[in-house]
């Protein structure tokens, strides 16, 4: 029972994120996708007695897609630090494990991604 445990993060490109796990799982996602999902209350919004209450703004602000760090809080989840100073998202294994799944990228979509990043001077 339960998620099984976080083994490793890397950041195999600058808008990549690797997640491994100790059950063998390994999902590659992008770490737009990874800020959208931040479950903090500000950009998750509040659940209240069943109702979503959203205090957060979806503007798009400088730096909100870039990742500073990512820092390691007990042995249950981790931070995210993002350029535009937002850190309250604490990412627990359960959210780690539910986003691996359900944003992983195929080899075909990370292709994709790859060409768009060359294409915008990302990477060489
Ligand atoms: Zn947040």
């Amino acid at each position: 029972m339960g998620t099984p445990s976080l083994k490793k993060i890397s950041k195999p490109q600058p808008y990549l994120l690797q997640f491994e796990w100790q059950d063998g799982l390994s999902a590659t996602i992008l770490v737009r996708d990874f800020r959208d999902e931040c479950p903090c209350a500000s950009c998750k919004g509040e659940n209240i007695m069943g109702t979503t209450y959203s205090f957060g703004m979806k503007v798009n602000k400088p730096g909100m897609y870039e990742l500073d760090g990512i820092h390691p809080v007990g042995n249950y989840a981790v931070q995210a630090l993002w350029k535009d100073g937002h850190n309250t998202g604490i990412y627990t294994w359960e959210i780690l494990r539910y986003i691996s799944e359900q944003r992983g990228l195929t080899n075909e979509q990370l292709q994709h991604y790859a060409e768009q990043a060359r294409k915008e001077g990302v990477i060489s």
